[in-house]
């Protein structure tokens, strides 16, 4: 992808103290999502390293779902949406897995034997949704073939927990 026009898409992403709880500096994607030139080039270095090895883009709810799809149309494969608990009506696998404060669920449905899955999301912090996430696919049959991120946080570790996660930019 073009230099100026990674650092453009990656000015653009917000920042904003202390949300949603104080002391998280929360990144926002979406006026990279709102805008028509970043979110081709975002999305473009999202699956560039994964060309060709995928064929199908999954994305966790929600901010995940909109770069899915964005994904899998220009690499012509079809989505798969990771819900949060409660809004699949017949799962056919879930992983629970550990937040700061709590637990949370995923879930999705189908059969993904024989699937070559990209994973997708906006932001890789600690990474346990995205470990979840892999956890997923692979429960459902699925082999994940890549996880791509818009920004990784760096000071948060969460590459331990996705070693081969692939950062568009990090911060
Ligand atoms: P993780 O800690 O990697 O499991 O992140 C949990 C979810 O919260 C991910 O889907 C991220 O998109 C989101 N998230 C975590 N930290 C931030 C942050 N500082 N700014 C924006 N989104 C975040």
């Amino acid at each position: 992808p073009d230099p100026a026009a990674l650092a453009r898409a990656e000015g653009l992403i917000a920042r904003t103290p202390d949300f949603p709880v104080p002391g998280v500096l929360f990144r926002d994607i979406a006026p990279v999502l709102a805008d028509a030139d970043a979110l081709r080039t975002v999305t473009g270095a999202l699956a560039a390293p994964f060309e060709g090895a995928f064929d199908l883009v999954a994305g966790v709810e929600a901010r995940g779902f909109l770069l899915a799809g964005a994904v899998a149309i220009a690499a012509g494969t079809g989505a798969l949406p990771i819900r949060k608990a409660g809004k699949t009506p017949r799962p056919t696998a879930s992983v629970d897995y550990a937040l700061e404060y709590g637990v949370a669920t995923i879930e999705a449905a189908g059969d993904l034997t024989g699937r070559r899955v990209l994973l997708v999301d906006d932001v890789l912090a600690t990474g346990g949704t995205l470990r979840a996430a892999t956890q997923l696919i692979e429960r459902l049959g699925g082999a994940v073939a890549g996880v791509a991120v818009v920004l990784e946080l760096t000071e948060l570790g969460g590459r331990a927990a996705v070693p081969a996660a692939h950062a568009v930019f990090t911060a």
